[in-house]
């Protein structure tokens, strides 16, 4: 049988020209980057050239990049290294309540080790309460961190408004931005972004690297020790081979951008639209106006989310109920909890997240599918 991938924004597969620019790395070219010998000098090359490759991306210095093993991590870097290094102004925290489970179960551990963490809520449309952060802020509040778009809904976060509010109050903003990075434009600089997480494999790079952009000037705690590499920010023999596709992946994401986002927000729009002629009593979950290109999150009342994946995957076709973290559970995700769904929409909603090697096609065997399965 033939799969039709609809799930992109749970991982993606690999880029025939990332897998070609990361092979060398995992044959001939097996240097120490550590060492001073010629193969070691050529991984060492290797790594600096994804390093700006990332830092392309985003519109950042490559000395504000770090690598890591994944978006987890880098989140995790982000939030205790920087709740640590500043515990002594103070140990208020303020996230929202649609992040990711790194970041929630991150601030979970910093609140057992003393840290205060304040959840803010969305609106209905999915976008953060940028008045009740406000007010949340306190005087001994040291981090914020609001993820840029949100894996489950796709809504895009203002993300300058909020920058701007931390900057006024002298405190440093985190974005997790593994779903924006490579679908959205991003520049650190005009968002005003201090620290940002991305992650490989969610950009057809492998799984298992990641990378965190600090700010020049902006102290953090090392997660990992160990040897200097990373500017002595993150110990362990660099994945070179993984490094190299991340940073291959990057350059791709950013040359592509525009038609990138063209092609996933026309397949995106066409399967809405499908939808919603042939199938009644939808509810499409956050909004349509700020939200990633690939992502649509719909509710299909009167029908249980995990037996609509079942019949799916019978039938070839790989999609998400609320995040892929969170299925297997029963009980809605917290992000369509935080949207104040009613639990008909909340139980019954699937994300399809398209990507590059998706095709109208496929979204026509998609809706053909849905149809029949969701008719009685
Ligand atoms: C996938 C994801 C992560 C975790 O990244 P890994 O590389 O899988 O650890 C973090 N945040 C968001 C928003 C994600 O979608």
């Amino acid at each position: 049988m033939q799969i039709r991938y609809f799930d992109n924004s749970a991982t993606t597969p690999i880029k025939e020209e990332v897998l070609n620019a990361m092979f060398p790395y995992l044959s001939k070219e097996y240097g120490n980057p550590s060492s001073i010998y010629s193969i070691a000098r050529t991984a060492k090359r290797a790594i600096e050239e994804a390093r700006k490759q990332v830092a392309e991306l985003i519109g950042a210095k490559p000395y504000e990049i770090y690598f890591t093993s994944c978006g987890s991590e880098s989140d995790n870097t982000a939030l205790k290294g920087i709740a640590y290094a500043n515990k002594h102004k103070g140990k208020h925290i303020i996230t929202s309540k649609i992040e990711h489970t790194a970041i929630l179960n991150t601030c979970e551990n910093l609140s057992e080790k003393g840290f205060d963490i304040t959840y803010v809520n969305i609106d209905k449309n999915g976008i953060i309460d940028i008045e009740e952060l406000k007010n949340s802020i306190r005087e001994d509040t040291i981090l914020i961190s609001i993820m840029l778009a949100n894996n489950e809904i796709g809504t895009i976060q203002p993300i300058e408004k909020i920058s701007r509010i931390a900057k006024a109050n002298n405190i440093i903003f985190h974005t997790d931005a593994v779903q924006a990075a490579g679908n959205i434009p991003i520049s650190v600089e005009k968002m005003g972004i201090d620290l940002l997480s991305l992650s490989g494999h969610k950009i057809y790079a492998p799984k298992g690297v990641g990378a965190l952009y600090v700010k020049k000037g902006i102290d953090f705690e090392k997660f990992m020790n160990g040897g200097h590499q990373e500017r002595d920010k993150r110990a362990g023999t660099e994945n070179v081979a993984s490094i190299v596709a991340l940073g291959k992946a990057c350059d791709i994401a950013k040359k592509n951008l525009p038609v990138y986002m063209k092609k996933l927000t026309s397949l995106r729009d066409y399967y809405i639209e499908k939808v919603q002629q042939k199938i009644p009593n939808i509810r499409i979950n956050g909004t349509m106006e700020n939200r990633l290109p690939g992502n649509a999150n719909i509710s299909f009342e009167g029908i249980d989310a995990s037996e609509l994946l079942l019949k799916l995957d019978e039938k070839g076709i790989c999609a998400s109920g609320g995040s892929a973290c969170s299925s297997g559970s029963d009980s809605p995700s917290h992000v369509l909890t935080a949207l104040g769904l009613e639990s008909k929409y909340a139980n019954s909603a699937i994300r399809i997240s398209f990507g590059d090697f998706n095709t109208k096609e496929d979204v026509d065997y998609l809706v053909d599918c849905l149809e029949q399965i969701i008719e009685p």
